[in-house]
């Protein structure tokens, strides 16, 4: 599949399946897609431009490799999207943070934006842009769409979980944004969930309902 990528990691592999387990834990789930998250952002940044700069060691001075190049801002799609946040921010602390909050109306399963809030050089920056559920595509495409709007060039989009459906719709509409996902399910149901999916993702990581 053109543009999306599936990190394939055996660690990566068993933690997905924790988080599908419907037996794991809120406080598990939680920690588990931490420590996925953290592995996605591994992959995700791998293609960074690296520079030298020089430093010293405590016995010598010497040149040594350093980010170069964009500052990063990761934008989280509320709420789900936090729970990925805090994982890639484990690796990259520094990282500028946006939020837009979209709802989906159960309806038109359409996304409503009802919350923005970037950095201000958000243009200058790569933005990472997550959430962890990839399902009608629909939130994922809008948000992208706004993050273009503020002047964002350069993209790429992480969820932990993808339905075909989701992927079709948002490299359509963005075919410029890299996709990456822990894994391709089969399909989306009639209520827009991903089967077998891992339920929604906000409520297992915030243990509402
Ligand atoms: N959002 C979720 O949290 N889960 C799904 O399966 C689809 C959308």
């Amino acid at each position: 599949m053109q543009n999306v990528t599936i990190p394939d990691h055996p660690l990566l592999r068993h933690k997905l399946t924790l988080l599908r387990d419907r037996y794991t834990p809120t406080g598990m789930f939680r920690q588990v897609a931490r420590e996925i998250s953290l592995l996605m952002a591994y992959e995700v940044m791998r293609d960074l431009p690296l520079e030298t700069i020089a430093i010293e060691t405590p016995l010598e001075p010497m040149r040594a490799e350093h980010l170069a190049g964009k500052k990063l801002c990761l934008v989280s799609i509320l709420r789900a999207g936090n729970g990925i946040l805090e994982g890639m921010l484990d690796l990259v602390p520094s990282a500028r943070v946006g939020h837009i909050g979209l709802y989906r109306d159960p309806a038109t399963l359409q996304p409503v934006e009802y919350y923005l809030k970037l950095p201000s050089d958000i243009a200058e920056r790569l933005v990472i842009l997550v959430d962890p559920m990839l399902a009608t595509g629909n939130s994922a495409t809008a948000a992208a769409s706004r993050l273009k709007q503020a002047g964002v060039k350069l993209m790429k989009f992480v969820c932990l979980l993808a339905a075909p459906e989701g992927i079709a719709v948002f490299t359509e509409a963005h075919p410029d944004v890299p996709v990456f996902t822990a894994a391709i399910d089969r399909e989306l149901d009639s209520h827009g969930y991903i089967r077998p999916g891992l339920g929604d993702a906000g409520d297992r990581f915030y243990g509402t309902r």
